[in-house]
């Protein structure tokens, strides 16, 4: 059986299907004493409404069919009769609040399951689901995660949030496979191209297909999940892989080399990272800087945000390793298809378009504070970049710049030592802010492309939708004239500008960009190599030809077509992503 995707991550794998299923509940019996009654019916109301946060959560990164699929469970998790039956076993029986949860959601699911109509017998599964959310948050929002897997396997699974993919085991995942999803700039998507891990999102009816332990193929160049190969593709799927893995060894010879075109232009080398685990940090044998370190990984599936101490020995970690190359260090970016369950966010209808990034901390500000001391106190410990994400407008920027202030007073005050160089930047994701380059310029010290949010912003096409992935367009001439403006505005006023969007580890994009100026590019490490490797056959003269034709071509399938026949001759990976 051929199942078909969405390839997002490129290669190949062959081996058995794990099944990834979330929190299995095992409650037992218990009773709670007295005195600690109330405690357990505000715990079980709380574990409610993380629960339903949650859903919320999840249903947004979701079209609005896949969405409906949740409405039952939403339904049931704001069921009144169920929530006092829940509370009278509590107060008045002595239940332990899991034990009530437990008891009270049993009862209604094999009420369900005993109707003979099927649509609503398959409303047992539901209650069931709600349950096991309601008690994942019962026991600390603890879930089961994707970071050690006994053996290495194919990982399918329903849906996968950035947290699962951030944490999943390097060595044992072969290849990802998921029924939701399907943006190339998702990221989850994104986590899995810097780790190397083939990724094929959106597959219909994935869960009823798939079994554990079933052997299957993914080819994530074509997007297919082949379940039970028989011999004949297997040995297919085999080559693929041997050929795939040959590529990959060749790139990774070029890792270790000074980034430079053909014609001797150094290009910096930035790493995308996500947290200063030792893996990540790996990468600082091989590049110029960190371009990009997404803090928010650090606040993601804890009950607590992480505190300021504790955030300074990530950052000073980090810091000390790249020292005395930069780090640029996002302040959170939270919103869109990254939420925190510590934070307890309100739902938004548009959270891509919503109170995201800057703006989220702008309307927090003890959480932004408490992040911009923890980077300050760390900056003694190398060079600090302090990037601010979902920049709109100069406003944003000298708001943030006061932020930054107070927090440097306050450090002062409270006798810290600060580094006196830190350098402060934006991301240029939002086309308002894009188009004032020349002023941002005077106003910053460096400047980032945010090239997945600045296309979807550019194209109004949600980088999560997979349905509208057409519409969602990197190559589109106009993306190139947007960032060429920003990229030229940055080196009047001589301040560095990098990429750090997933165009910067496109080969095609980043010819371009070249040719448009740009000399940095931040990556995931997995497309280090193979960018080191294009660029060496690459000459500025020649990315200056692609840049001034690409400007001029009518839509983004003609920039592409020219792209890739230009470059043919180059050293291409088998595709490019895009
Ligand atoms: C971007 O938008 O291009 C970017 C690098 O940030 P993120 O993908 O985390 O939104
Ligand atoms: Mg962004």
């Amino acid at each position: 059986m051929i199942l078909k995707g969405t390839p997002v991550s490129e290669g190949v794998a062959l081996g058995g299907v794990y099944v990834y299923l979330p929190f299995l509940a095992d409650v037992k019996e218990s009773y709670c004493p007295e005195g600690e009654k109330k405690g357990h019916v505000e715990r079980f109301l709380e574990s409610r409404r993380k629960a339903i946060a949650k859903l919320a959560a999840v249903r947004e990164g979701l079209a609005e069919e896949e969405a409906k699929i949740f409405d039952a469970h939403e339904d049931i998790l704001n069921d009144e009769v169920m929530e006092e039956e829940i509370v009278e076993l509590i107060q008045i029986h002595n239940y332990s609040g899991d034990w009530a949860i437990h008891t009270v959601y049993e009862k209604y699911a094999s009420l369900l399951k005993g109707v003979k109509d099927p649509l609503i017998r398959e409303r047992a599964a539901d209650m069931i689901d709600a349950r096991d959310q309601l008690l994942s948050f019962w026991s600390g929002g603890a879930r089961p995660s994707l970071s050690k897997l006994k053996a290495p396997a194919i990982v399918a699974a329903r849906d996968l949030f950035p947290l699962d993919t951030a944490t999943l085991d390097r060595d044992n995942v072969l290849a990802i496979v998921t029924e939701a999803g399907g943006g190339t700039t998702s990221h989850a998507a994104i986590i899995a191209r810097s780790r190397g891990i083939p990724a094929v999102l959106g597959v219909p009816r994935l869960m009823e297909s798939v079994t554990d332990g079933q052997t299957a193929a993914v080819d994530a160049f074509g997007g297919e999940l082949v379940l039970d190969p028989s011999p004949e593709e297997r040995e297919f799927y085999q080559k693929r892989l041997d050929g795939w893995l040959a590529v990959r060894k060749e790139n990774r010879e070029f890792m270790a080399v000074e980034a430079k075109t053909a014609d001797g232009w150094r290009i910096d080398i930035g790493l995308n990272v996500s947290s200063a685990e030792d893996e990540e940090v790996a990468g600082a044998a091989y590049c110029d800087s960190v371009g990009l370190f997404r803090t928010e990984f650090l606040y993601m599936g804890r009950s607590a945000p992480p505190s300021e101490a504790e955030q300074v020995s990530v950052y000073e970690k980090i810091l000390t390793v790249f020292n005395p190359r930069p780090v640029i260090l996002r302040t959170l970016d939270i919103g869109g298809d990254k939420t925190a369950e510590c934070l307890d966010l309100p739902r938004e209808d548009n959270p891509f378009l919503g109170v995201r990034g800057l703006r989220l901390c702008f309307s927090n500000p003890d959480l932004f504070l408490t992040q911009l001391r923890a980077a300050l106190r760390a900056s003694v410990s190398g060079q600090l970049w302090l990037m601010l994400p979902m920049v709109g407008s100069l406003d944003d920027i000298r708001l943030a710049k006061k932020y930054i202030a107070e927090a440097k007073a306050g450090l002062a005050g409270d006798g810290y030592p600060m580094a006196d160089n830190v350098k402060i930047g934006v991301m240029i994701e939002i086309p308002s802010l894009a188009m004032v380059s020349d002023m941002v310029a005077q106003e910053v010290d460096f400047a980032s492309l945010g090239s997945n949010d600045l296309c979807q912003y550019s194209c109004a096409a949600d980088r999560q939708n997979a349905p509208a992935a057409g519409y969602y367009q990197p190559y589109h001439p106009g993306m190139f004239r947007l960032m060429g403006y920003a990229i030229s505005a940055f080196s009047k006023a001589g301040k560095p500008i990098s990429i750090c969007g997933e165009m910067g580890g496109d080969p095609l994009a980043a010819a371009v960009l070249i040719g448009l100026g740009l000399r940095k590019l931040s990556l995931g490490l997995s497309s280090v190599g193979a960018m080191k490797r294009f660029l060496s056959t690459l000459t500025v003269p020649q990315a200056e030809e692609l840049a001034r034709t690409v400007q001029g071509l009518p839509t983004a399938a003609d920039v592409q077509t020219y792209l890739r026949e230009a470059l043919a001759d180059k050293s291409l990976p088998v595709q490019a992503a895009g």
